[in-house]
């Protein structure tokens, strides 16, 4: 299948060099020239299927002309080596955790798989010395780092804002060694992704070195997020609540809830979407009065959505032919304060035994005002509250037990390399 670019000036390109650029020299992101339509035969069995029976099949509908049919299943089914399951919270809310994999967000879900499915284009190409840049507001880092370590023919670059992620983000970034290095860049996560997008940019860099991004501009590493709303529908078929389902995801770059709006033109019965934000609220803005301003991040407690300029959205523009009143027909924004956070996750708590991240949070929220009587709501638990620790210790006034896995992070010694937010110093330190 050809992918085109939403700036539309580049040519169309493979899957393998749409997954090996990244980003479209146009700077447009790739979007898959055709989303197919699921059959019905596939909806009416759907409660019966396990989640890497469901992924592999929406995975065949992307991938299935580019990769053989054996190839594919393993990536997937390497991918998917942890279950996301459906958790009921209270009255028609149900949180989708997908935290369960090794760095506890659903950045492992993209992350995984792409760096499968890239060493398998780098292998076929014969390539080595391939560079992975990646900018992170806190979770990306770790998700794309631990999928891409220790493979060989790939270094990753991890550049992330100084000071601004959580203590436990960094170390499961910053504590790996080998083929992974850290950035701390001084500087918000806005300014590591443009350095990122500069480094694309760059004909020298380009000409001397191999680059690529994992960042969620990456079709490998976005597409792959639509298998679990499909496994989340499955699941709630299972439970007899798959009428009017109401998808409610936190938001920051928008990547994981575009891959929700590419399902849904898959044919899944989903009959809206919520996209939660926290006090970055450029879309929920962009929503009441049709006009996309993009401003500087500013910091919150819900940090993985500190985003002023989310990238995924010339994606949604281009999802539906860049019409704010179709994109309202199947989008409610919603945004929350920090203040308004803590008072979510402690209320809850309290009310129903059910620990939210700051990120869930803002999702669960949305659902608990705005959802109809004749609604199931999901929200999207991104992260599991552990990895917010001091944050949510200081709510909810108690003690949370951290994951073993994460434990087995925070032992690890910490190792990046400092720089400013200046281009010249990311590009100096790329070439040496
Ligand atoms: C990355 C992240 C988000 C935002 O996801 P986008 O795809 O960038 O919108 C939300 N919550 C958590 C915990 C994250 O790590």
């Amino acid at each position: 299948m050809k992918y085109y670019s939403t700036n539309k000036q580049s040519a169309d390109v493979s899957l393998q060099e749409a997954v090996v650029k990244g980003l479209a020299p146009d700077k447009g992101l790739y979007m898959p020239e055709k989303i197919k339509v699921l059959p019905q035969s596939f909806y009416d069995n759907i409660g019966n299927m396990s989640f890497q029976e469901i992924a592999y099949i929406v995975a065949d509908a992307f991938f299935g002309e580019d990769i053989e049919a054996d190839t594919l299943k393993q990536i997937v089914y390497d991918t998917l080596n942890f279950d996301t399951p459906v958790v009921h919270v209270n009255d028609n809310i149900y949180s989708l955790e997908l935290f369960h994999g090794p760095t506890l967000a659903f950045k492992d879900v993209g992350g995984r798989f792409m760096a499968r499915l890239l060493g398998y284009f780098i292998r076929k190409q014969g390539q080595k010395d391939v560079k992975v840049l990646v900018a992170t507001s806190g979770d990306t880092g770790s998700a794309v780092a631990n999928g891409f370590l220790g493979v060989d023919g790939i270094h990753v670059y991890v550049l992330y804002p100084k000071g601004k992620v959580s203590a436990i983000q960094e170390c499961q970034f910053t504590t790996l060694g080998q083929n992974i290095t850290a950035i701390e860049v001084d500087g918000t996560f806005d300014d590591c992704q443009a350095l990122v997008k500069t480094a694309f940019l760059d004909d020298e860099l380009n000409s001397k070195l191999n680059l690529t991004s994992a960042n969620s501009i990456n079709v490998a590493r976005f597409l792959p997020q639509a298998f679990y709303y499909f496994y989340a529908y499955a699941q709630l078929v299972r439970q007899g609540k798959a009428q009017n389902v109401v998808f409610c995801v936190p938001s920051g770059n928008f990547g994981n809830i575009t891959a929700g709006l590419i399902a849904k033109r898959m044919g899944l019965p989903v009959k809206r979407f919520i996209a939660a934000n926290n006090s970055n609220d450029i879309f929920y803005e962009y929503l009441q009065t049709g006009e996309y301003n993009p401003r500087p991040s500013v910091q919150t407690i819900a940090n993985a959505m500190d985003v002023g300029d989310p990238s995924n959205f010339v994606r949604i523009l281009d999802l539906y032919g860049k019409s704010v009143e179709e994109i309202r027909k199947d989008i409610l924004g919603e945004w929350y304060n920090d203040e308004e956070i803590r008072e979510i996750v402690k209320n809850t708590f309290d009310r129903t035994g059910y620990l939210l991240d700051p990120h869930g949070a803002c999702g669960y929220q949305v659902l608990k005002e705005q959802l109809e009587a004749d609604e199931t709501g999901i929200f999207l638990e991104t992260a599991h509250p552990a990895k917010f620790l001091e944050t949510v210790e200081s709510i909810i006034g108690k003690k949370v037990d951290i994951p073993e896995k994460l434990q087995a992070f925070m032992k690890g010694e910490k190792q990046s390399i400092e720089i400013g937010n200046s281009f010249d110093e990311f590009k100096g330190l790329l070439l040496n």
